[in-house]
This record gives structure tokens, C-alpha cells and sequence, in this order.
């Protein structure tokens, strides 16, 4: 009877040693995320990128943060590879196309690796579990809603005449960003207050390939020369941008027309990046959007967790966003616009640029 209790107490002992063992073993094997950036050549993914790398690390997770070259798509098709050859147990991925990446998460799948499709969704695979962004359709309706207001269609007599640039078709963010702002503005293009005297009013006549500053200044100077624009030829009342580099082109060309901060167009953007901001500042750009990062990469941080420890992924929207595979669950965080009147509450206030940041020199 003795022997048999000393043999159940070294088997207790052991079986207690062992289960120690390997709970130890699970806490030494931190988690590895993978985050994919497109470009460090605009300075809205360098923030993501830092704040998503900084607030996972704080989470506790190893990070593999990569940025594509400048919206390199062979070069994001690699260093996903890489992530998954690597055993990154999440990817956080923003696409450059969203089109692009179907062949390479297949293997993420296989291997059971979550994707989260972040700020843009990517298309055609069925190996995104999530999808965390802003509310993208949002974003193109209070850029209308500010075109609107700002030339008060509704009262004012008019006409008055409209250019309108969006970002790269490779984007889904397009579709809803232009969609949204042309829900606004498109009752007023065919009751004729708003002329958009060169005709281009489709998406793919506005689109601006890889949201590039150049393109966009270009294709204002066109429309600049094509139907006779300037401070001394035809009015031009505003202009829809989906974004900020986009809107910095067109800044660009108008500038070079002699357009200054008396007579500049309403013209809208998106990202508050800095250079944007300085030209808000100098009356050369009249709000952009603000998605404020940090907010982002906290929720894309807390879907991370939820996935890693097998809990309920908090979602907002499970309608909108279909990837051609099926609707993507996804939470939607909420943008809100910054001008003159309230950029210093926005920006500075929040700790997100320091006055320095946006000084003009
Ligand atoms: C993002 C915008 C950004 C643009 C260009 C879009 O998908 O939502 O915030 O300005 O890409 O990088």
C-alpha cells in the first residue's frame, strides 16, 4: 500500500512537472504577426506601420513589418511569402492591388493563418478573415457634403464648375470613397448647378493611378489647358479629390495657372498629411479627412488578440464589403474632417502632430 501511494505521489509530481513544462514552453513561443505595408513614399503608411508595429510589440507579439518598396506588387507578393514560410501566426495586410494577392494567401489558408485586410480590402481570396478600415463610403460623402455646403448648391443661383479626381482603380477604396462623394454631388451634375465642363465624370475618367502626386498634377494641368481654367479664363469652383496626394497635385498645377489663396477652389483631400495640412494652412486646400491611425492599429490589435486567444472578434459591419468570395466581417472606424477651424484640436491637441510638424518654411 505504501509503494502504491510513493507511486502515485511521483506520478502526480511528474504529470504537475510536465504540465509546468509546457505552459511554460506556450508563453516562451511569442506569437509572430505579420504586417504588410504598400509604400513608405507617403506618410500616412509609415504611421500605420509604426503604430500598428509599436502597439502590437506593447501587446506582447513579435512583429514582421514590411513595406512594399513604393507600391511594388511583385515585392508585397514576396515578403507575404516570407511571412507565411516564417510561421507568422496573423498577416495584416494593406494591399497595393487588391486584386494580386488570391495565389499567395492561398497558403496562408492551407496553414491556417488569419489575414486582416487593413484600410483596403483585398479582393478575390477567401483567406481574409477580417477586414478593419474606416467607413470608406462615409469618407466620399462628407467630401461632397463639404463641396455642397462650401458653394451652398442648395440656395446659391450657380452654376458653377467642378473638376473631379479619385485614386488608383486598383483600389477598392475607390469605389466607395468616389461613390460616396458622387452621392452627393451627382443630383447637382444633372440638374446642371454643377458643370463639369471637360465631361470626365466616371471612374475611370477620374482616377488617378497609384494615387500619384505626379498624375494627378498632370491631369489637372490638361484640364487646365483643355477648357481654358485660370484666374483670368473660365471660373473653376472646386475640385472632389479622394485624397491628399492626389489633391497635392492639383495644388500643384493650380498654383503654376496662378490660382493663390484668394481664389483658390474648394478643393478636398483625405489623410491630413503634413504637406496637405501646410497647404490647408496657406489657403491652398480647403479640409481633408482625418483617419486617425493610432484608433486603427488599436482595433486591429485587438482583433489580433481576439484571434490568437480564440475569442469573438469584435466586428460593427457584416454587409458592406464583399471581396468576391463573400462578405468580409469588418469593423468600420469612423473618419471626421479637419479645416482651418478645428485642426489644432484634431491634430495637435491629440498629440497627433506636434506644432512644429506643420510649421511653413
Ligand atoms: C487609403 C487612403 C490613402 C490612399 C493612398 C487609400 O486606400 O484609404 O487613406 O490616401 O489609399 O495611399
Amino acid at each position: 500500500k505504501k509503494i502504491t501511494s510513493v507511486l502515485l505521489i511521483l506520478l502526480l509530481a511528474t504529470s504537475a512537472m510536465f504540465a509546468a513544462g509546457s505552459t511554460e514552453a506556450a508563453s516562451s513561443s511569442v506569437a509572430k504577426i505579420g504586417v504588410s505595408m504598400p509604400t513608405q513614399s507617403l506618410q500616412r503608411w509609415n504611421q500605420d506601420g509604426a503604430n500598428m508595429k509599436a502597439q502590437l510589440e506593447k501587446a506582447g507579439y513579435k512583429v514582421d513589418l514590411q513595406y512594399a518598396g513604393d507600391n511594388d506588387i511583385p515585392t508585397q507578393v514576396a515578403q507575404i511569402e516570407n511571412m507565411i514560410t516564417s510561421n507568422c501566426k496573423v498577416l495584416v495586410i494593406a494591399a497595393i492591388d487588391g486584386s494580386a494577392l488570391t495565389e499567395v494567401l492561398k497558403t496562408a489558408k492551407q496553414k491556417g493563418i488569419a489575414v486582416i485586410a487593413y484600410d483596403r480590402l483585398i479582393m478575390n481570396s477567401d483567406a481574409v478573415s477580417y477586414y478593419a478600415t474606416f467607413d470608406n463610403y462615409k469618407v466620399g460623402t462628407i467630401q461632397g457634403t463639404f463641396i455642397r455646403d462650401a458653394l451652398k448648391l442648395d440656395t446659391a443661383k450657380g452654376p458653377f464648375n467642378i473638376e473631379l479626381f479619385t485614386g488608383s482603380p486598383d483600389d477598392n477604396n475607390v469605389n466607395f470613397f468616389f461613390g460616396g462623394a458622387m452621392s452627393i454631388l451627382e443630383p447637382y451634375i444633372k440638374s446642371g448647378k454643377l458643370v463639369v465642363r471637360s465631361g470626365q465624370t466616371t471612374k475611370a475618367q477620374c482616377a488617378t493611378p497609384n494615387w500619384s502626386t505626379e498624375e494627378s498634377q498632370k491631369r489637372m494641368e490638361n484640364l487646365i489647358t483643355a477648357n481654358g481654367y485660370g484666374p483670368k479664363g473660365n471660373r473653376l469652383d472646386a475640385v472632389l479629390s479622394s485624397n491628399d496626394s492626389v489633391a497635392n497635385g492639383i495644388t500643384n498645377a493650380l498654383v503654376a495657372a496662378g490660382y493663390t489663396k484668394d481664389n483658390f477652389p474648394i478643393l478636398t483631400g483625405q489623410d491630413c498629411d503634413k504637406p496637405a495640412v501646410k497647404n490647408m494652412l496657406q489657403g491652398l486646400q480647403s479640409m481633408s479627412i482625418f483617419k486617425d491611425t493610432r484608433t486603427l492599429a488599436s482595433k486591429v490589435v485587438d482583433m489580433v488578440n481576439a484571434i490568437v486567444k480564440g475569442s469573438t472578434v469584435e466586428i460593427n459591419d457584416n454587409k458592406t464589403y464583399d471581396n468576391g468570395t463573400g462578405i468580409i466581417p469588418s469593423y468600420l472606424c469612423d473618419p471626421v474632417f479637419a479645416t482651418l477651424d478645428n485642426y489644432k484640436a484634431l491634430l495637435i491637441d491629440s498629440g497627433y502632430y506636434k506644432e512644429a510638424d506643420l510649421a511653413i518654411n
